[in-house]
């Protein structure tokens, strides 16, 4: 295999600052165009990974032209035979775990706990999907007339166009790809700008693993660039995108006219809620994981905390003496509990929110200032932010802000805070800590989100159950557990008549 089988083993001494290649038709080939733009540390922008390209048209046409070749032989493989190289990927991914996670740290900033976990993730999903192909079921069921049997089968659909954020750059790559390759379809894969080196080193895993050639393709590149001519190839048949909403409604659009199947993951707005029969040292440590595990930057992250007013005080004080101890700094670091902004936009949005929560008449409790000294002066640095006295119709409260900024809200009542809880436009994920397992139950089915956990924060989730979310944060579709599959494969249901007649459903009633 010729190509970056090299890149994920590397520390930042021994790496050649090098142009990636895309992965096309089996081989690592550059793009057309010689434009490129840097991968660099969130950390510290001295740190130069490598120089992505800015792929074209003109490369993802090659790439879909290899998948489309590609999927005659790969359809027609038995699927525990396609699952067996998923077994194979998901011990490479977890022989290479550690590096991987490094890069990963390097590229995007997360702590290597996270990043670790993020592999370990796509590990997770490689063996679940790749026990998938040896069930896939379908249902067998009894037909209505003599003689005549009914099933109903998945097939494959196709080419399929995966577009990614760059907060988990292998997990959430796996949760498309992996359910796509196992159903029988082939792959053309354009990775989020800010972590290309993860998109590679999760390609050649695969590659390594045995995958044939053109059953997986990457195109690395910008949205515009690279991801928007996916969206209008007649030859790709899905599209998978996990993104910001705003991004996702022009997939949607641009996806229309040639009636892709789209599946969109989109943004949160999500909310802890915390009765007044709480432990709260228990809510404490799940608001604080909650809200800045990953800098904020997950699309389930618990930017909103709502406290019930017996427990309000006693909470937040407790909430923001721990965030003010919250290390920050560069996620290499095994001390550091809280990365970088991935990059100076999202620093800015950060920062642009801090003004508008204060605009707002939100109160500061702690936070609220980018950090510029000494090491952080090299990258996109925050203090852990808590935002008190928040009401609902703030645009602190209602807007993601991907970022380390927690908002606080008072209510009085646990229909209250479920009111709160559904009050915004997203609805991906949600949690609340009682004691009081009625209240739980209430939450449970009254809040309006794909994901709710019981003492416990938003974020979490696990590989063999669904995930995604309601409203503006998906269009009814799942990634993982068996539900992902019903993305990536479309249900054929077969009937076979072997009584050598004429038999017409609903007419010829059978007499018994
Ligand atoms: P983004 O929407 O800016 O970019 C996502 C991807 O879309 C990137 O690969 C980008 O290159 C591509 N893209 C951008 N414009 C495009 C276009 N016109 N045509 C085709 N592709 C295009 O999002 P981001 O900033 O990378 O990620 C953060 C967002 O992702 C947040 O809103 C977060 O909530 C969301 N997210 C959601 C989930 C989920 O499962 N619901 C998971 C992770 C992240």
């Amino acid at each position: 295999m010729t190509g970056y089988g090299t890149l994920w083993p590397m520390s930042m001494s021994e790496t050649p600052v090098s142009t990636y290649r895309n992965f096309i038709d089996g081989q690592w080939v550059p793009a057309e165009s010689a434009a490129t733009f840097d991968n660099r540390s969130p950390a510290n922008q001295d740190d130069l990974l490598g120089r992505v390209p800015m792929s074209s048209a003109a490369d993802v046409g090659q790439a879909v032209a290899a998948a489309r070749a590609a999927f005659p032989h790969w359809r027609l493989a038995p699927a525990p035979r396609r699952a067996e190289i998923l077994y194979r990927a998901a011990q490479i991914l977890s022989d290479r775990k550690q590096d991987l996670a490094a890069t990963m740290t390097r590229e995007m900033g997360k702590i290597l706990d996270e990043t670790r976990g993020d592999v370990q993730e796509a590990v997770d999903m490689a063996q679940l999907m790749a026990g998938e192909g040896r069930r896939m079921y379908g249902q067998t069921v009894p037909s209505e007339l003599r003689d005549k049997f009914a099933m109903s089968l998945r097939q494959p659909i196709g080419v399929c166009g995966m577009i990614t954020a760059w907060n988990f750059p292998i997990a959430v790559p796996s949760w498309k790809i992996l359910p796509a390759l196992v159903c029988g379809n082939t792959v053309v894969f354009k990775p989020a700008e800010e972590a290309p080196a993860s998109a590679i080193n999760f390609v050649q895993a695969l590659a390594d693993a045995g995958l044939p050639k053109g059953v997986l393709n990457l195109v690395l590149g910008d949205g515009p660039g690279a991801g928007a001519p996916l969206l209008a190839h007649p030859d790709v048949s899905v599209i998978s995108f996990t993104g910001s909403t705003e991004t996702g409604r022009l997939i949607n659009q641009a996806c229309a006219p040639t009636f892709k199947k789209v599946h969109l993951e989109m943004g949160g707005k999500n909310a802890i809620l915390v009765m007044d029969d709480a432990n709260l040292e228990l809510a404490v440590d799940g608001a604080l994981w909650g809200g800045f595990g990953t800098t904020g930057q997950r699309c389930t992250a618990a930017s909103r905390v709502v406290v019930h007013e017996k427990v309000y005080k006693a909470f937040l004080d407790a909430f923001v003496a721990r965030a003010k101890t919250l290390r920050v700094g560069d996620g290499l670091d095994p001390n550091t509990q809280m990365g970088p902004s991935v990059s100076e936009a999202q620093l800015q949005r950060v920062i642009e929110y801090v003004a508008i929560g204060q605009q707002e008449g939100a109160r500061l409790a702690t936070g609220g200032t980018r950090l510029t000294t000494g090491a952080w002066s090299k990258g996109f640095f925050h203090e852990p932010t808590v935002f008190a006295d928040v009401t609902r119709s703030m645009r602190i409260a209602r807007e993601e802000i991907f970022g380390p900024v927690v908002s606080v809200l008072s209510c009085a009542s646990l229909d209250e805070a479920i009111d709160i809880a559904n009050d915004v436009a997203y609805g991906l994920s949600a949690s609340i800590y009682t004691q009081d397992i009625n209240k739980a139950f209430v939450a449970m089915r009254d809040v309006y989100t794909g994901i709710f956990y019981v003492n416990a924060p938003t974020i979490g989730a696990e590989v063999h159950l669904p995930f995604g979310g309601t409203k503006a944060t998906g269009n009814g579709h799942r990634e993982a557990g068996t539900a992902a599959l019903d993305v990536f494969s479309e249900w054929k249901s077969v009937y076979v008549d072997f009584s050598g007649k004429l038999q017409r459903a609903q007419i010829d009633v059978v007499d018994i």
